[in-house]
Formats: structure tokens, sequence, C-alpha cells
């Protein structure tokens, strides 16, 4: 059985009307219903002959059939707190015209999606469908998986892996049947590994497969280098790269504050042997997500604002740099199908360019470190 549910107020997307989903015009509450086929009239569901009804017709005339256009839409997979987090940021962002869930905990899919439904009235809020059945997904332009098991306390993120890579296997194959065109952002952890398996799965061309990877690693890096300099994280510069977790590499030669590089302020800054103890913001860059895991079961917001930053520059087609996961094989002497972060341009099609940036010899070798990491357990999987 398959249930869908619309709310917003504002008219069903043609798109997902013509694969199937089931609306109902949201005055009220969720509603809910089988699919059955649905009357429609000018692309609004047929309401049943009732009082509404009747309100409905007294109250407006009909002046054009309208034709479904082409718009931004948006779907997440997966409606735990990263997922509806996401959701929240995409929506406060206004960046799509429509937003689809899917979710396995049905009760939690409904529940979260008529939370979300009070909020219609305090911001221009799209349609937003939500079903178990991946219908409602169609024609995505783009696709975030959020879905799978989370890191327990103290579980490392690649200790999730076979679970959630088998996950995997049935969301792309709905996703590439529903939408064979969109871009993926996979934000499942573990990230690198997993965007590898989306990208074998799917069959999806490389530009289109985008890893969050080290975008989160590197606003976290941001935020605590202008916390330690006073100065916004807006204005604080660097880039961590390499694996999204304990093997991520900061690059300390192109930390900047309006351009001036740190590291000619302090020739042995993010060694050792540093006095300030700079290397100890890369530490805390890698210990946070655990902390926070600790403190509150999961991390939500921070990677729900990074991830709506990354939809902004695609579905706006902006050509910023973000710190993403993508295939790195012919780079820094890497031979192996792995994914790692690099800064990236995204946009409309997804990531068309990689800034290739000068590593140190030591960074180096921590990015062949981080892959040969990977390939290992990557070689071992089974999907
Ligand atoms: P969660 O447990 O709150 O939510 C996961 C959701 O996935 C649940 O609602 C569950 O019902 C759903 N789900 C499970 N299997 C599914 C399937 N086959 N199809 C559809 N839905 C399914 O977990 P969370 O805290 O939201 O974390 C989600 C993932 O994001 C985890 O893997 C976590 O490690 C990862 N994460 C990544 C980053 C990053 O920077 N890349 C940051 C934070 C969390």
């Amino acid at each position: 059985m398959t249930m869908s549910w619309v709310v917003g107020g504002l008219r069903s997307s043609g798109r997902a009307r013509a694969a199937g989903a089931n609306f109902l015009c949201s005055g009220k509450a969720v509603c809910l219903r089988e699919t059955a086929p649905i009357l429609l009239r000018d692309g609004w569901p047929l309401a049943p002959v009732s009082k509404m009804a009747t309100v409905k017709c007294e109250l407006i005339k009909n002046f054009t059939p309208e034709e479904a256009i082409h718009h931004n839409k948006v779907s997440i997979i997966g409606t735990g707190s990263v997922g509806m987090a996401c959701a929240i940021c995409i929506l406060l962002k206004g960046l799509s015209d429509e937003l689809a869930f899917v979710d396995v905990d049905e009760d939690k899919l409904k529940g979260e999606i008529m939370d979300l439904q009070h909020g219609s009235p305090f911001m221009k809020m799209p349609n937003i469908i939500a079903s178990k059945d991946y219908h409602v997904t169609a024609n995505s332009n783009l696709v975030i998986i959020t879905a799978g098991a989370r890191q327990e306390k103290g579980e490392t993120r690649l200790n999730l892996v076979q679970r959630n890579a088998s996950i995997l296997k049935t969301i792309i194959s709905n996703i590439t049947q529903y939408s064979p065109r969109c871009k993926l952002i996979v934000v499942s952890n573990p990230v690198d590994v997993l965007t590898y398996v989306a990208w074998k799965l799917s069959k999806f061309p490389k530009n289109r497969i985008i890893g969050s990877g080290c975008n989160l690693d590197t606003a976290r890096f941001r935020f605590l280098i202008g916390q330690r300099l006073g100065i916004h994280s807006e204005s604080c510069h660097g880039w961590v790269l390499g694996e999204h977790g304990d093997s991520s590499v900061p690059v300390w030669s192109g930390v900047n504050i309006a351009g001036v590089p740190l590291k000619d302020l302090k020739s042995d800054l993010g060694n050792d042997r540093n006095c300030d103890q700079w290397e100890n913001v890369h530490k805390e860059v890698i210990a946070s997500a655990y902390e926070i895991i600790t403190m509150k079961g999961y991390t939500s917001w921070g990677i729900g604002m990074s991830i709506a930053d990354l939809v902004e520059s695609i579905l706006k087609n902006l050509r910023r740099v973000h710190p993403v996961s993508t295939i790195i094989k012919g780079f820094y002497g890497i031979n192996k199908e792995v994914f790692l972060s690099v800064p990236c341009v995204l946009g409309e099609n997804g990531i068309t360019d990689i800034i290739k940036v000068n590593l140190t010899p030591a960074e180096e070798v921590r990015l062949k470190k981080s892959a040969e990491t990977l390939w290992e357990i990557q070689k071992e999987l089974k999907f």
C-alpha cells in the first residue's frame, strides 16, 4: 500500500502527479489516502462532494488550466535528524519549489511531515510530499541521501560501512528509476565510501555524484579558527580535504585571513612544535562529531546548514567552490577508484571542475594514506 501526503496549500506538481502520487489539498490537517486513481480538475484533486467543495466553487472561478512547468524539486531520503535538518535549512533558504521525502519508518515520516506542515503559514512553503514509495521523488533535480544507520557512541564512521552500503542498494535503484537525470548528494556515513557505492550502483557520470565529504569538517575548521582570532568564520579561509573524518587533512598552507597566510606569520603553523598549538584546531575538528554524539546523541544542525549551502550552489548554478567528495583517481598520485574531498566547482551540472591545490609532500602523503585506507574497505564491500 502506497501513501503520500501534500502540504502547503499549493498546486501539486504535474510531474509527481504523472508519476502516480496521490495528493490532497491541504486546507485541513494531513490527509492520508490509498493510491486509488484520484480525479483531478485542472491540476487540483477533486474534493469529495461536501460543504467545503461548495465553498470552493463559490469562492473560486477557474480562469485557465495550468500546465506543469519546470521547477526545482529536491528529494530527501531519510527523515532522521540529518534529513530533517537538511529539510528545514533548505526551506528557510527558499531553495526548492517541491520537497519530497522517503523513509522506511512510516510513522516517523508522517509525523515529521505533519510537523513541518504546521509551519506553513510562517514561510513560503513549497509542495511537500512524502511516502514510503519512491514515486513521490519522480523527476527530482537533486536527491539527498541521509538514510541509514548512524554512528553509535564511540563508533567510527568506517564501522558503519557494510550496514549502510546494503541500505543504499534499494535506495539507488529507486532513485535511478524515478529521477534518472538527478544530481545525488550522499550524506550517510561513511560518506566517502558510500559515495563510491552510490556511483557504482547508479552508473551516473561522476559529475552527478557528490559526497558531502569535508564540507562540514571545513566549516568546523573555519569556525574554530575564527574563535581563536575573534574573526567571523566567513572571513577565515581554510580547507580540510581528504576523508570526512579521522584521516582528514588540514591544508595549513592555505589558511588565510584577507589574503594574509597565517603560515607566513608562523612557519610551523599546524605542527606539534607550534607554541600556539594550532594543530589542536584540526584535532578538535575530528573530535567534535564524537563529542556532539556523546552529548546529544547525533549531529544535525551543522550538517543541515552545510548541505543547504551545497544545494544552493547547485540549484542556482552558482559555481562556488566547496570541499566535497569526488572521484580522486588520477590526482595526487592516487590510482584507485576512491572518493575524497578536494575543492570542487559546483553548479547545475554538479561537479564540473576541481581546483588543483598545491599540497606539501606531507599533506600529499596523508591524502594517499586516506585513499589506501578507503580502498582497503571498499574492495571488501558486498553490494
Ligand atoms: P537517524 O537514525 O536519525 O535517521 C536515519 C533515517 O534513515 C531513519 O529515519 C530511518 O528510518 C531511515 N532509514 C533507514 N533505512 C532506510 C531505507 N532503506 N530507506 C529510507 N530510509 C531509511 O540518523 P541521522 O542522525 O539522521 O544520520 C543519518 C546518516 O547521516 C548517518 O549515516 C550519519 O552517520 C550521517 N551523517 C553524516 C554527516 C556528514 O558530514 N556526512 C554528518 C552527520 C551525520
